[in-house]
């Protein structure tokens, strides 16, 4: 039996309400006119789908529709993200891409003694460290080692039994594995990854994609806060710990890095494609959140029906302000005194809106506190029911039009694409 196995560059796509899944694939077959393949992964979170009451099967069921409907000839995959034990049940059948989530573990003790044992079994990790392509060796102590030990292992053994449970169910080799630890305080330097992905291959985690938290701000639906220069480094170190640990290791050869809330960080794009090339490496990138914001930008466009929808949505995301933002506390930086009120938003033009929302930072109207608590504001919408669904159906050209154009011009190009 052959194994699935991911596609060197793929791009995670998605959308709250499953109705964009044409209009994404469409981006990825301007790449492919261009002579790049990027695979769609369609994921939706655990959060997502109970905030918006939704089932994983129709995230499947979009992603298959989308598919046919526009002869999709090569791979897609359906990515359970941010499933661990207790949730993935109902994305067993419809998923075959994994994103086991473990970064609640992260720095929970391990059993007595595992750690040292751990450390015993690799000396290779302790002491001077030499990587191909990072210009100073590491030194580590066996202190620090076990320091790591401490603060990884027990999530990377948890990752292992999501890992076993699923492939107890789906059989192994069937589906696509990703652990992602990007949802903590702290980004892991060169060696705790090295030592992460030890351990990952003692568990015996076929890996294909790894989520580690980077340095910089990866706020939702807005550009990247941080050191460009300082990102890049760590990120091609990441690269060549990875380039290192698959033969080491026996890990999948096709491992590679997935970046989170990767969709509009458009000042690391350069340092992402520059540094993948300069490796010969993969890449996944997630930006799923960025295209519900199209949808209102295409509802603005679309005339005064879908203006007045997509202001509703900002008045009730401004009444309820404090709520919205709670589950995305860590990844969002609202100022609130640039937030206009509604009875302003109610007197804009489609030009204002679109202007506001829309990820142009050269536009003077742009206001990414607006863009922000739009991002977040999608379970207003879920609320609205058939009302917002129906609208979308009734201003689909306009929308499409934007999701493609965003995913493409603004993501896929720059990426994947760019000389
Ligand atoms: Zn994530």
């Amino acid at each position: 039996m052959s194994n699935l196995v991911l596609e060197k560059y793929s791009i995670g796509v998605g959308d709250r309400f499953a109705h964009q899944a044409k209009a994404q694939l469409a981006a990825c077959l301007r790449a492919a006119e261009r002579g790049v393949a990027v695979v769609p992964v369609w994921n939706k979170s655990n959060r997502e789908h109970k905030i918006v009451g939704s089932e994983p099967s129709s995230v499947r069921a979009a992603a298959d529709r989308a598919v046919r409907e526009l002869a999709w000839k090569r791979p897609y995959h359906v990515d359970a993200d941010h499933i661990n034990l207790g949730t993935v049940e109902r994305f067993l059948e419809p998923s075959d891409f994994f994103t086991l989530d473990v970064a609640e573990t992260i720095g929970r003790a391990p059993e007595a003694g595992t750690a040292e044992e751990f450390v015993g079994r690799h000396p290779e990790l302790v002491g001077r460290i030499v990587i191909a392509g990072i210009p100073e060796p590491f030194q580590v102590s066996r202190e620090q080692a076990l320091g790591a030990a401490y603060k990884y292992l027990r999530a990377v053994r948890e990752a292992g039994e999501i890992y076993r449970h699923i492939a107890g169910r789906k059989g192994a080799g069937t589906f696509i594995t990703e652990v992602s630890m990007d949802e903590t305080d702290s980004p892991q330097t060169p060696p705790e990854l090295l030592l992460i992905l030890a351990a990952i291959a003692d568990e015996k985690i076929p890996i294909q994609t790894i989520a580690p938290k980077f340095t910089g701000r990866f706020n939702k639906g807005v550009d990247y806060v941080g050191n460009v220069e300082q990102f890049e480094k760590e990120f091609s170190e990441d690269l060549a710990v990875i380039a290192h640990a698959v033969p080491h290791y026996g890990l999948p050869q096709n491992l590679k890095l997935s970046v989170h809330s990767g969709s509009d960080k458009f000042s690391i794009y350069a340092a992402i494609r520059r540094s993948v090339r300069r490796f010969n490496a993969g890449v996944h990138v997630k930006t799923a959140g960025t295209t519900w914001l199209e949808e209102l930008i295409g509802l603005a466009e679309a005339g005064p029906q879908g203006l007045a929808l997509a202001k509703e949505v900002y008045a009730r995301a401004y009444e309820h302000l404090d709520e919205l933002c709670a589950p995305y506390a860590a990844v969002i930086d609202i100022d609130p005194r640039r937030l206009p009120a509604p009875e302003e938003v109610s007197r804009w033009t489609a030009e204002q809106y679109t202007g506001a929302v829309r990820h142009d930072q050269k536009n003077p109207l742009f206001n990414p506190s607006v863009r922000q608590l739009l991002h977040v504001g999608y379970k207003v919408a879920a609320g609205m029911g058939e009302r917002y669904t129906g609208m979308l159906e009734a201003c689909e050209s306009d929308i499409a039009r934007n999701v493609t154009t965003n995913l493409w011009e603004r993501h896929l190009e720059p990426l994947f694409v760019r000389a």
